[in-house]
């Protein structure tokens, strides 16, 4: 098999994108195909270690409908897919400042129209499911049910499993390093293990997608990747955050949601800078931190040294010039790798991207 020089797609990366192409291809009865990923496992990068939840509020229509599209399967995957729960409808919790706030509850019809559960709620009502939260910093909020953390690890393997049953082939540590081009199309690709021919080739490599444009000689459009960090941390002893929703301010820029039997906590950070094996920067972790003690005080003394629950992973966010304001796009992040690194009100280590670690690591304490 491996022998097998010509296929009638390649893919590029094997991160969410590249799997779950790789799946509806498959599905769809286009089999002859062959998934390549550089690192040796996929989901290394931006898939195994994003937040990992669903939300489908957002202000772009046109990626409204893709996420809610997308809820649709994450609820209710096709029988056989899985035999475990994608998603954990936790729910989402947004907080909201006037003159948004007013704006936001305008929306709330045309949200429901499209078929997104959503409930407006009051601080009052908010500071009843979450506690903790300062009402200074909030005038209103909108749940979302229906929403909530993805078993990204789950819903990987799924579809590389059910694309692999169906003929797709991949291969680990297998970097496409050119890209031959004819007449103006992709033929094929230059690799570390040699050439291979193909009809189609299909650019899912995530914070690299502009890396493999320019070898294909595409148009050149300008991609940036971003990193973005995630710091975990125990929860208070004597709070049960267990069965909370992710909380987010973006107006404060930073959201937080259980994690194992603690939280984690983003301050939806957008650095630019290449792609790579991203690292978390102290500051970041540090500001983090501090915007938590701002905006849900309560929570910080868990942070301190004498509790090293913690991990955190960087990625990197990848959107196009001309994309729109703060939203999510791919993600690289950093290496698993085991020293502990003690930074400022947090003590943390690295962790491997959770796509890659078992089941059993992943799941929540009961
Ligand atoms: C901290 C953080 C939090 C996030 N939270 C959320 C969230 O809550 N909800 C949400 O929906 N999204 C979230 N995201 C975004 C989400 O993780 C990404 O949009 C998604 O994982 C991107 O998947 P991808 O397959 O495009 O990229 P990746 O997972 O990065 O996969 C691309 C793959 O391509 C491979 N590759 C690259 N170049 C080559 C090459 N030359 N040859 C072979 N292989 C190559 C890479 O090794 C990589 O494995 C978050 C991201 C981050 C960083």
């Amino acid at each position: 098999m491996e022998g097998r020089r010509h296929f009638e797609a390649i893919i590029v990366g094997g991160g969410i994108a590249g799997a779950s192409l790789a799946y509806f291809l498959a599905e769809r009865g286009m089999t002859d195909v062959m998934l390549f990923e550089r690192e040796e496992q996929p989901g290394y990068h931006a898939s195994g270690r994003s937040a990992a939840t669903l939300v489908e509020l957002d202000p772009i229509p046109s990626l409204r409908d893709l996420k809610v599209q997308s809820a649709g399967f994450l609820r209710n995957p096709p029988p056989g897919f899985t035999e475990y729960q994608l998603l954990d409808r936790a729910g989402i919790l947004i907080v909201f400042q006037e003159p948004i706030w007013g704006a936001v509850h305008m929306m709330l019809p045309l949200l429901e129209a499209q078929g997104i559960a959503v409930e407006p709620l009051s601080p009052r009502q908010v500071a009843d499911r979450i506690p903790v939260l300062e009402q200074q910093y909030f005038d209103g909020a909108v749940f979302l049910p229906d929403d909530g953390h993805i078993d990204v690890h789950e819903l990987l393997w799924s579809y590389l499993r059910h694309a692999n049953r169906r003929g797709v082939r991949r291969r680990c540590g297998v970097e496409v390093t050119g890209v031959r081009v004819e007449s103006g199309r992709c033929r094929g690709v230059l690799t570390n293990v040699g050439e291979f021919d193909a009809r189609w080739v299909i650019n899912a490599a995530g914070a690299w997608v502009g890396k493999i444009a320019a070898m294909a000689g595409a148009a050149p459009i300008r991609f940036t990747p971003y990193r973005r960090t995630v710091v975990t941390f125990g929860a208070p002893d004597d709070l049960d955050v267990r069965g909370w929703p992710l909380v987010a301010n973006e107006a404060r820029g930073l959201y937080f949601k259980p994690e194992s039997s603690g939280l984690l906590a983003s301050p939806m950070d957008e650095d630019p800078a290449d792609p790579c094996d991203a690292q978390p920067s102290d500051l970041v972790v540090a500001e983090t931190i501090e915007r938590v003690k701002q905006l849900a005080p309560p929570l910080v003394p868990a942070c301190g040294p004498l509790r090293p629950t913690g991990c955190w992973w960087s990625g990197r966010i990848q959107r196009s010039k001309d994309s729109f304001g703060s939203r999510v796009r791919a993600v690289a992040a950093s290496r698993p790798a085991p020293p502990l690194v003690r930074s400022q009100r947090t003590c943390c280590w690295k962790a491997a991207p959770r796509a890659s670690m078992p089941r059993c690591w992943r799941r929540r304490a009961p």
